[in-house]
């Protein structure tokens, strides 16, 4: 096999003009998939600072493995999928005060974001008619899967300021709101700086307002509920707020469940069933969701993650994880880099003279950190994947690098 040399430095495999008309030996193609990994990073390596996302649990890598073949779409072959994602609803029903939720597992996030989105969109057009498009609330800390909805949607994007620890602006939110608007977007740990928005602040007065709330807690909701258990001072983020009418959250981020682990939790099951999609066969179960053809094994490994780690296991992690953060923020602050706001939750941000260029540094070093490019922030995300003593490393680099440039 020919292996070239990428950019970066590790051996690529050749590119792959056409689908030959013999195959390999097992072997050959291992080697070929080796080459092609052989630039990926290894979580536990120190050098991934940039990802929301981590390695699973093992036991939940264990279940996924093993599931590999059942498909979610066909619960008549594998009614375990179905059985675990009601489970796992039930469990995240009760982790965010919503006794009898229903849901709908998702592939994460994205498309969390967008069933809610679309089920907006449905209960605007009872109401409004078919013409003109619904506007929504988001604050500028929204993620930028919101942009891709507001696309396919045809929903306007009405955006709301950022406030002090670049939480949205709840008095800019209410006075964004209009009679018409079909929904406000809250974040519940922003994906850029971590900022969890003050959702009982504006939720319960956009309730009176006669809007509803919907809250993206894809990253912080495997956070925020413990960290507060942990005395951590962060706004709540739940049904218990009247307003509150769905929630993402992704076991894939900070639940130890393996990619694709979304969830949406819905209020009112009617929101819900708006979504349903008749399936064409007899005895294969409709679809709520955008996929058809789907892991199975992403909700069995989620469900394995919950009921291994338990709140206890969850309370824990949310434990290290400040720890971990506290020290490596007091580490920077030996250095002399002040972060650019008082994190909420484990992404540190803080300004660089020239962001591209330490960005670049870095990554020459195989160090991974972020830039937040509408925030202008070098980003931090500190994870379960990593030890004190590889934040500290990262830490004294940026602290070097930083020290060469004035000198
Ligand atoms: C990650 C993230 C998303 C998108 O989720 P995916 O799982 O990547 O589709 C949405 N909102 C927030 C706040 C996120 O952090």
């Amino acid at each position: 096999m020919t292996t070239l040399l990428s950019s970066s430095g590790s051996p690529a495999v050749e590119p792959i003009a056409r689908l030959a008309e013999h195959g390999l030996p097992a072997e050959a193609v291992r080697a070929e998939i080796a080459a092609l990994r052989a630039g990926d990073h290894d979580y536990r390596d120190g050098t991934v600072f940039n990802s929301i996302c981590s390695s699973p649990v093992p036991l939940a890598a264990e279940v996924f493995t093993a599931a590999l073949e059942v498909n979610r779409g066909d619960d008549r072959l594998f009614p375990s999928a179905r059985q675990a994602e009601a489970a796992v609803g039930r469990m995240l029903g009760d982790l965010f005060d919503l006794p009898d939720a229903c849901g709908v597992a998702t592939s994460g996030g994205t498309e969390a974001n967008l069933l809610a989105v679309q089920a907006a969109v449905l209960r605007w057009r009872r109401r409004h008619g078919d013409r003109g498009r619904p506007p929504v609330v988001l604050g500028a800390g929204a993620h930028f899967s919101f942009e891709k909805i507001c696309r396919l949607l045809a929903v306007e994007p009405v955006v709301a300021r950022l406030g002090p620890g670049y939480r949205v602006d709840p008095a800019d939110v209410l006075r964004k709101i209009r009679p018409d608007t079909a929904l406000v977007v809250l974040t519940a740990g922003t994906s850029e700086t971590g900022a969890g928005d003050e959702i009982e602040a504006v939720a319960a007065r956009a309730a009176e307002l006669g809007v509803p709330v919907h809250v993206d807690a894809a990253t912080g909701g495997f956070l925020i509920p413990f960290a507060r258990r942990l005395g951590h001072d962060l706004p709540y983020c739940g049904f218990a707020v009247p307003g509150v009418i769905s929630l993402t959250v992704d076991p894939h981020k900070y639940g130890g469940a393996p990619i694709p682990a979304g969830y949406l939790l819905f209020r009112h099951a009617e929101d819900r069933d708006a979504l349903r999609t008749a399936s064409h066969y007899r005895g294969t179960a409709d679809h709520f969701g955008l996929l058809g053809t789907r892991p199975g094994a992403g909700m069995l490994a989620a469900y394995a993650a919950l009921r291994h780690l338990g709140r206890a296991g969850y309370t824990a992690q949310a434990a290290e994880l400040f720890a971990l953060r506290d020290e490596f923020l007091a580490r920077l602050a030996d250095a002399g880099i002040a972060p650019a706001y008082r994190p909420d939750l484990t992404v540190v941000g803080f300004r660089d003279p020239d962001p591209e260029g330490l960005l670049a540094a870095l990554a020459e070093r195989g160090l991974i950190v972020s830039l937040a490019r509408r925030l202008g922030l070098i980003r931090v995300v500190v994870h379960r994947h990593q030890r004190a003593g590889q934040l500290a490393r990262l830490a004294d680099t940026v602290a070097a690098l930083r020290g060469r440039r004035k000198g």
